[in-house]
Formats: C-alpha cells, sequence, structure tokens
C-alpha cells in the first residue's frame, strides 16, 4: 500500500547526514565531557564547536546558546527561569491563547503559585494583536512568551513588532520558534528577542534535544538542581550524540530553509485548494501568514478522529485538530480560541508537507479525501440541514 506521511510537524525523520554524524559519538567517543582526561576533553570541544555551529545558524553568539532536552524544557527554562530570577520586580506574565501546552503549563504552573498570567486573545486566523499586548503590559509585567509559528494552524505571528512592543516597555520577549526554524528565517538579532526555544526532532534532527538562546545579560533562575553542565541551567549530562545532531540538523535546515519553502508552498496550497473546493470544508489559520507546510481544515458532518482511522487505513498517515489523541475529549484549544465551535473543532484535520512530500503524494490524497468525507457523512448523526 501506498504510505504517505503528512505529520511533520509532530515529528521528522533524522536526516541522513545528521545520523552520521551522531554514530561516533554513540561508539568510540563516548566520553563525557565533564572528564578532565582525554576522553572528555575531545567531546568537550565538539560539544563546545556545536554550540558555535547553533549559534552562528541562529545569529547569536555562543555563549548565548544552552543545550536543553527539548522544545517543552527550553519553553520551561525560558518561562519559569524567567520567573523565579525577577519575581522580585513583577509577578505578571503576558502569553497567548494560542501557545504550544509546554508554554500555556508552565505559565499554569506559575498561577498556582501566585503569579498573575495575563491571556492574549487571537482573531479568528490565530493572530495576536500587538494592540493587544501593549494594552496589556504593566509596571509589574516580567515576561511575554509567544510562539512564532502555530503548530496545529501554522499562523506566523509577527514577533519583531511584537518583541519591540514589550522592550520599550522595559519587558523580556521570549519566541517558541519550535515550528518555525528551518521553514521561515529565524535570526535572533532581526527578532530583538531574549530568549527563543528550538527542538531537534521538528528539523530532521534527533528526538530529546533541543536549545534555548538566551541574550547576553539576561538573567534566569536555574530550574533544575544537580551538577553545573550547561553553565548550571541545564544540569546533567549532556546528550552528546543529540547535541551533535542538533547542530547538524540545524544548520543543514537554516541552509535550505529557502529551497524547503520554495518546495513546500506549492504543494501546500494544491493540497487546500484540494480540500476546500469540497462543500462544507474550511481553511484554519491564516490564508497568507502561515507556515509552509502547513494545512489545517475543518469539515463539517465528519468527525476528526473517524477521519484520521480511515485515512491512516488508506495508508496516510496525518493528525486531527482536537486533542482526542491525548485521550481527551477536548477540543483543540487552538482552535476553540479561533472561535470555531465544539463540532467544527472536533472535525478538523491537520496535514503537514515536509521536505520528502512529492506531488503525487498530494495527488493521491486528493484522490482519496473525498470518499472518505462522503462515506462518513452518510453516516454521521449530523445533518446538513441542521447545522445551516
Ligand atoms: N513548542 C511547539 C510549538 C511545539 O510544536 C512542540 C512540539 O510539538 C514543542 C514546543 C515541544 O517540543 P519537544 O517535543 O522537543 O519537547
Amino acid at each position: 500500500m501506498r504510505r504517505v506521511y503528512l505529520d511533520h510537524s509532530a515529528t521528522t525523520p533524522v536526516r541522513k547526514e545528521v545520523y552520521q554524524a551522531m554514530i561516533p559519538y554513540l561508539t568510540e567517543k563516548f566520553g563525557n565531557p565533564s572528564s578532565v582526561h582525554w576522553f572528555g576533553r575531545e567531546i568537550r570541544k565538539d560539544v563546545d564547536e556545536a554550540r558555535e555551529r547553533v549559534a552562528n545558524a541562529l545569529n547569536a553568539e555562543s555563549k548565548e546558546i544552552y543545550f536543553t532536552s527539548g522544545g517543552t524544557e527550553a519553553d520551561n527554562i525560558a518561562i519559569l527561569g524567567t520567573a523565579y530570577a525577577l519575581q522580585d520586580k513583577g509577578k505578571h506574565l503576558i502569553t497567548s491563547a494560542i501557545e504550544h501546552h509546554a508554554s500555556l503549563d508552565a505559565c499554569k504552573a506559575l498561577e498556582k503559585q501566585g503569579f498573575e498570567i495575563t491571556v492574549l486573545p487571537v482573531d479568528e486566523h490565530g493572530m495576536v494583536n500587538p494592540a493587544d499586548l501593549e494594552a496589556a503590559l504593566r509596571e509589574d509585567t516580567i515576561l511575554v512568551t509567544i510562539m512564532h509559528a502555530n503548530n496545529e494552524v501554522g499562523t506566523v505571528q509577527p514577533i519583531q513588532e511584537m518583541a519591540s512592543i514589550a522592550h520599550q516597555h522595559g519587558v523580556r520577549f521570549h519566541v517558541d520558534a519550535v515550528q518555525s526554524v528551518g521553514s521561515l528565517p529565524v535570526d535572533v538579532q532581526d527578532f530583538g528577542v531574549d530568549l527563543l526555544s528550538i527542538s531537534g526532532h521538528k528539523i530532521y534532527g534527533p528526538k530529546g534535544v533541543g536549545a534555548l538562546y538566551v541574550a547576553k545579560g539576561t538573567k534566569l533562575a536555574n530550574i533544575s538542581h544537580g551538577g553545573a553542565q550547561e553553565r548550571n541551567l541545564r544540569p546533567g549530562t549532556e546528550n552528546v550524540p543529540g547535541i551533535i545532531g542538533l547542530a547538524t540538523a540545524l544548520e543543514l535546515a537554516v541552509k535550505e530553509q529557502q529551497e524547503t519553502y520554495q518546495h513546500l508552498v506549492p504543494l501546500r496550497d494544491k493540497l487546500i485548494q484540494g480540500l476546500t473546493a469540497f462543500p462544507d470544508v474550511t481553511l484554519n489559520g491564516h490564508p497568507e501568514h502561515r507556515l509552509p507546510g502547513n494545512v489545517n481544515v475543518s469539515i463539517s458532518r465528519v468527525e476528526g478522529e473517524a477521519l484520521i482511522l480511515s485515512l491512516d487505513m488508506a495508508g496516510i498517515a496525518v493528525s486531527s485538530g482536537s486533542a482526542c489523541t491525548s485521550g481527551s475529549l477536548d477540543p483543540s484549544h487552538v482552535l476553540m480560541a479561533m472561535g470555531l465551535d465544539h463540532q467544527t473543532a472536533h472535525g478538523s484535520l491537520r496535514l503537514t508537507l515536509g521536505k520528502s512530500t512529492t506531488e503525487e503524494d498530494i495527488d493521491y490524497v486528493l484522490s482519496v479525501v473525498p470518499g472518505i468525507i462522503e462515506r462518513l457523512r452518510k453516516m454521521s448523526p449530523v445533518k446538513k440541514n441542521r447545522e445551516d
């Protein structure tokens, strides 16, 4: 059976160059970078070189890069680390309603500890209004954390503008760039941000590794305790193969970003056009300011989960816009924040394209989806006239 993977926002395969760069660090180059002997010193040098490579790819300085266990940990260190470091100055943070749970739940945890969180709304396309940010800033605000590109609907936020607003009020800005790096230009100087998170497995690198950019002079408290690795900010023996893999993947992703963009956009647009040509199928997310590989549609009178299973049987791997996959029946907080009703949010589908996606893949999906939608709609208890 033909297999088509359209879930690149969930994860990507490790590319050959990355895997090959990692192999020596799983075998003969096994030393602990903290060891003083040759086996360790050799690895320390390679980890520092990887730090330099990550810094170059983001237009940062090497000492501004901290390796983490992924995007989640990078977000947590940025948010909790800022809150604990600056709590004497204030206890107010600002985020948006469509953040990844790595950020949203870190903010919720702070709320339980006596911090106040303002959650900015988004419009029907998932966009934060910079004027809302300006209005929410207060004397006691210590951090604004807003993602660059959304993982569900692909909407891209005006980070530069919002970081500049925060800075005019002397407030620090963190951006989660996990989904955008490699797909769009990500440059810490251009963005003018203080903190930026990335993750390896979204850019054809390994899972379980990421990095946090921390601009020079940005004070952070350490949120976990142990050794002095990563200058105390992220204690624990370094994931050396992962770090080498992340540096290699990031370098390649940034070098090929334009080419990847040019490859993905026409395929994405063909898929959007094909799907939305079908009756009662609508696009979620911004029509223009969206990730080059993201398609998210709502299909009325169809359960997203049933659609995913039917597509899976046809060899097509996609994901749902709702959180049902995690065992919860709650619809996606992102789609709900964009104003979709429960039913429409439940009938949504995310298809995310990647480097290996071909036009034949898109044609195959478009040949299979209409039949599945028709069949599921026939079975649906929700009839068209009940919705109109
Ligand atoms: N932030 C965003 C926007 C994401 O999409 C993800 C992963 O889905 C994360 C953070 C978490 O990254 P990781 O899986 O590396 O912990």
